[in-house]
């Protein structure tokens, strides 16, 4: 089920121009009613229930109906997400809640060095089969 705002609770981001959930949306999905101040899923049909909205939205505006397999019809799933961890709470049809919490990484924020000790790209690796940095056996180039 896709996404859906609990407009009592968006503040439309403090009316910066573009919003986390804005940001955030590989498909573009979500939209500012700048009058309102109040964002929405402006193509439900479209929505890939990635969840990527849900867990950056910073006042938990954000809801998707999670799928049948993980939590039974009439549930929810609402995560919550830390600077280290993530908490799901789950709440079942009959009022019963579960937490699960999981570490989400194990460096300091913003301190990864992706591409440290990497070499640097040239312009005839787009001509390659491999992957940036993948080892191993040198194919053949495209022509
Ligand atoms: S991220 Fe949350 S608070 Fe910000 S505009 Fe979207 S729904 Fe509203
Ligand atoms: S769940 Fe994913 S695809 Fe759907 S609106 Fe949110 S970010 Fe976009």
């Amino acid at each position: 089920m896709p996404t859906f705002v609990i407009a009592e609770k968006c503040d439309g981001c403090k009316g910066q121009d573009k919003t986390a959930c804005m940001y955030i949306c590989p498909h573009d999905l979500m939209y500012l009613d700048k009058d309102k101040m109040k964002a929405q899923n402006q193509e439900p049909d479209q929505c890939w229930e990635c969840y990527s909205c849900v867990k950056i939205c910073p006042q938990q505006a954000i809801e998707a109906r999670p799928y049948a397999d993980f939590v039974p019809m009439g549930g929810t799933s609402i995560p919550m997400r830390s600077s280290d961890s993530i908490m799901w709470t789950i709440k079942f049809r009959d009022g019963k809640l579960k937490r699960f919490k999981f570490p989400i990484r194990t460096t300091p924020e913003g301190s990864i060095k992706a591409y440290e000790g990497k070499p640097d790209p040239s312009d005839t690796d787009l001509s390659s089969h491999n992957l940036f940095t993948e080892p191993g056996v040198e194919l053949p180039k495209i022509s």
